[in-house]
């Protein structure tokens, strides 16, 4: 593993000049800092702020409005007045993919700036932050804009003197709340359906990364989006998520984010309007690697990028390597070796493949995860510690750790760039341990033998089952998991129906 640092270039080298340029950017950013109701930036009507502390260097940013239940209760009386006034909810459909492929457009056009905000926001790589979360968020827009206006309602058989129609309506006033490991992406998946289809939304980001949500909201009143439509909301999960969870006045709440807050929010509906949940809730995904694995080095490649891209923080993370014991050693070999590719360093840099974890309280718990598995008898076989410090930011090596299943590391959520490797002898095994988690999100499959391959996939008990690859995704296949890991779909035309309800007119000819 190498590390970059991030205050002093070594030489100057491309790498470095386009840091210091990053650098020089982004601080000249302009910080989105209030709220955005009602197509207005405010303050807080308690006005308070929090400060944003980015995870690189451990220095404040800025400060943004502190939203709480007085500005949800304002964010949601503009969205459903929005939402009843029919200015977006009774569009045509073309106009509404209008408004979308113009943000998308205008995303591309910001994509540098919104993905210097996210990366000095929670930590991740400049360059992972173009290349995936700013170039997913404009394919979310573009995907939802072009289905709107080809989703044909139905007209049920009926007798010759009845007619039935089955259509989808919008929700109405969509609550969502989401997380701080794809801040902009995530929204992206919530916000794109759900205003595609014709609803209005409050979009509370996670305390840690508000920015690029906000940001988002401006460049959607500068696409068209009619005020009130989007309303962005930054603040506390027990403040201003639980008034957004319990508002009488919010149709649906999309969540994505730990299991503990996503029972929460189950409890919030069934103790007001019972609105419908959607849950996105992480997971502790398995590669199962069969000794007829197809080149070990390619295996070993993903593997590590399945992990330790975005700093392990990703709910889809293969944070579990199962391993058949016959190719274990040369397989784990090269994982070791990948790893040690890694380059930890300053999110602006170029040369990082790992940025900073988004907070010091998080850094905390990934260590400890490490040092209980010690604890517990686990061998560290790559990594393992904090890494620098004197740069004030929150940066881990990536860690592999040979564990036990009953180890809390190989069954509990990490979020960091931590792999748990565990070894198996026979197929059966391999898929006890696969489902053995409370999670079902994801996992892969390595193997050369068509079979074993659907066999596995179909006994595997995860929302997305890879095969001979990690991660491969698109806009078109629906995202989300099985058991604890939550209910409900991100992406594909799926996610438009928890944005929907049906309604049936039936008329006697
Ligand atoms: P949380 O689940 O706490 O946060 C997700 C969102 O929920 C944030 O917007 C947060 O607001 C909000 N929230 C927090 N508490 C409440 C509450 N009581 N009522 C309503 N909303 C609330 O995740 P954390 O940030 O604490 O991360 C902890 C762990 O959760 C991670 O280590 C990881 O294991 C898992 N996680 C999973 C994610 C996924 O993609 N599935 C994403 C993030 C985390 P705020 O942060 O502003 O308080």
């Amino acid at each position: 593993m190498t590390t970059t640092t991030t205050t002093d270039a070594p030489a100057l080298t491309p790498e470095s000049a386009r840091r210091d340029e990053l650098e020089q950017r982004a601080s000249s950013l302009t910080i989105p800092s209030r709220l955005f109701i009602d197509g207005a930036h405010v303050d807080a009507t308690s006005g308070r702020t929090f400060a944003r502390v980015s995870p690189r260097n451990g220095q404040v940013i800025g400060h943004v409005a502190e939203g709480d239940a007085a500005d949800i209760d304002r964010a949601v009386a503009a969205a459903r007045r929005a939402f009843d006034s029919g200015v977006w909810s009774q569009q045509h459909p073309r106009e509404r993919r209008k408004v979308l492929q113009r943000l998308a457009r205008l995303v591309e056009e910001h994509a540098e700036e919104l993905a210097l905000l996210e990366s000095i926001d929670m930590g991740k790589p400049f360059t992972d932050a173009v290349a995936v979360d700013i170039r997913v968020t404009v394919q979310a827009l573009d995907f939802y804009a072009e289905a709107v206006d080809k989703h044909y309602d139905e007209v049920a058989p009926t007798a010759y003197d009845r007619l039935a129609l089955v259509t989808r309506e919008p929700i109405g006033v969509v609550g969502a709340v989401v997380p701080w490991n794809y801040p902009l992406m995530m929204a992206a998946w919530k916000v794109a359906p759900a205003l595609a289809v014709g609803n209005t939304m409050v979009l509370k980001p996670a305390e840690q990364s508000p920015l690029t949500a906000l940001r988002l909201a401006e460049l959607a009143t500068e696409a068209g989006l009619p005020d009130g439509v989007l309303n962005v909301v930054p603040g506390f999960g027990p403040t201003a998520g639980q008034a957004l969870g319990r508002h009488m006045d919010v149709d649906a709440v999309t969540f994505t984010g730990s299991g503990s807050v996503g029972r929460r929010f189950m409890t919030y509906a069934a103790e007001s309007n019972i609105k419908p949940v959607s849950l996105e809730l992480g997971g502790k995904s398995p590669h199962i690697v069969m000794p007829d694995a197809p080149d070990l080095d390619h295996v070993a490649a993903q593997v590590a990028s399945g992990i330790f891209f975005n700093m392990g923080e990703s709910c889809s993370a293969g944070s579990r390597l199962l391993v058949h014991r016959s190719i274990r050693h040369e397989l784990v070999e090269r994982v070791v070796a990948a790893s040690r590719h890694e380059v930890v360093g300053d999110p602006l840099d170029p040369r990082s493949t790992l940025g900073a974890l988004v907070e010091d309280v998080h850094l905390e718990r990934v260590l400890g995860f490490i040092a209980g598995a010690e604890a517990e008898g686990a061998t560290t076989l790559a990594g393992g510690r904090q890494v620098l410090r004197e740069t004030g930011g929150y940066y881990v090596e990536p860690t592999v750790l040979e564990v036990e299943p009953s180890m809390t590391v190989a069954r509990e959520e990490v979020f960091g760039p931590v792999l748990s490797v565990l070894t198996f002898d026979t197929p059966e095994e391999a898929v006890a341990l696969a489902n053995g988690t409370e999670f079902g999100l994801a996992a892969a499959v390595w193997t050369t033998d068509l079979s074993t391959a659907h066999t596995m996939a179909r006994r595997v008990r995860a929302g997305t089952v890879w095969v001979n690859c990690y991660d491969d995704s698109d806009m078109t296949v629906p995202f989300g998991g099985y058991k604890q890991s939550g209910f409900g779909r991100d992406k594909s035309l799926h996610a438009m129906e928890k944005y929907t309800q049906l309604k049936t007119t039936w008329i006697k000819l």
